[in-house]
């Protein structure tokens, strides 16, 4: 399918990025790179093969169809581990081809253990432990019956990791919430173990929780937004870079997204543009088309309000975003002209759109804005 966008993915930044995080990391523990709603909207047919060639052999999913994407676009017999839902139909996929996966409730236990029966394959879990966010995870009276569970079923079950999720590690307001699930983390394990439970690996880190909070790291690391190049939150950022001498930021995004400009043209002082009335010329404008919109991800929050670069100027969105395109105003931009290219998301010369000032304009976070980027915008690479 054409599409009236592309995607270009930066392979220096995602070297980078990756590099920046080992440098954070004792040798022993891995980067598991969180490649959920579509690698972040970055594409995981392009993104896996790329960075198994960086040396990542651990990749994070969300669901089992997440999952079934991963394994086709592996090239090496790189791990992949589910950290959320799988569907019953998927179970047996799964375990034959020894996709991990986290078992948050006695339902999937069972379920694990019955697929394994059938099959004559060990399931490889990961146990999921609640302790605080109150999301999924084995809450201590459900632990408890795990626990029995496990401890009949020894043959069909390879205990690879114990872990849980943190309720917010970007923010430091949480602190306090965070330092208690890491005690109640602790004590889940030791539970476990006193039930001659251990596993492989122990592993609780996002990418906020890799920063902010170093003993989190643990054996493994699932890192999402970093490895994309972006911050958490503004706040992890700030919180990183004050205990550094060099403040200049670590991480490259990788992603650029252009289009090109379809039409420009005058609109005389005191015409409306476009819809309703949303934006009125308040003196002779000139004006550029881009086919893009907010079917192909361009958030309709930015109406009036995002900017896309025009040969390396910033070009104001006006009026609102439609579905198929969006308008700018390039009256300060000399010698624009039909097919030039239109940068909604990426680097022109020093200028810069970046996710995290597109994502403040957006008032929304930069994840969401990443991962809305639709599956049929045409994705390449350069080195
Ligand atoms: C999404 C997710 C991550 C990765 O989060 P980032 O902030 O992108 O690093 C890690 N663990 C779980 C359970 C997740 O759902």
């Amino acid at each position: 399918m054409t599409s009236t966008s592309e995607i270009i993915l930066n392979c220096k930044a995602f070297r980078k990025n990756i590099g920046f995080i080992r440098s954070l990391l004792d040798e022993k523990t891995i980067i598991s790179a969180v490649v959920k709603g579509n690698a972040y909207g970055h594409g995981t047919h392009i993104v896996i093969p790329v960075l198994e060639r960086m040396g990542i052999n651990h990749f994070s999913v969300y669901s089992s169809p997440e999952a079934k994407d991963a394994f086709y676009a592996r090239t090496e017999d790189s791990t992949i581990m589910i950290m959320g839902f799988v569907y019953d139909n998927d179970y047996k996929w799964i375990v034959r081809n020894n996709i991990e996966f986290y078992v948050s409730g006695l339902d999937e236990l069972n379920k694990a253990i019955n697929t394994a029966k059938e099959l004559n394959h060990k399931a490889i879990i990961h146990i999921d432990v609640e302790t605080g966010m109150n999301r999924t995870g084995l809450p201590l009276n459900k632990l408890k019956e795990a626990i029995a569970i496990i401890n009949s079923n020894p043959e069909n079950l390879i205990i690879k990791g114990i872990t849980t999720h943190f309720a917010g590690a970007e923010s430091i307001a949480n602190y306090t919430r965070i330092r208690k699930q890491i005690k109640v983390f602790k004590s889940r394990v030791r539970l476990l173990n006193k039930y001659n439970i251990y596993s492989e690996i122990q592993h609780v880190a996002s990418s906020a929780a890799t920063i902010n909070y170093p003993d989190t790291r643990m054996d493994l690391v699932r890192t999402g937004i970093l490895i994309y190049g972006y911050w958490p939150t503004k706040e992890s950022f700030i919180q990183y870079i004050h205990r550094k001498k060099d403040r200049t930021d670590p991480l490259e995004r990788v992603l650029s997204w252009n289009s090109q400009l379809i039409s420009v043209k005058k609109v005389s002082e005191g015409e409306f543009v476009g819809y309703g009335m949303s934006f009125q010329a308040l003196k002779e404008t000139y004006i550029g088309i881009v086919p893009v919109g907010y079917t192909n991800g361009y958030s309709r929050s930015l109406s009036n309000n995002g900017h896309i670069l025009i040969n390396g100027q910033k070009a104001p969105v006006i009026g609102s975003v439609n579905m198929n395109m969006i308008l700018c105003d390039i009256t300060n931009i000399p010698n624009v002209k039909i097919g030039d290219q239109a940068v909604l998301i990426g680097k022109d010369g020093d200028t810069e759109i970046s996710f995290s000032s597109f994502a403040e304009m957006n008032n929304s976070m930069n994840y969401e804005i990443l991962a809305r980027l639709p599956e049929n915008i045409k994705r390449s690479f350069i080195e």
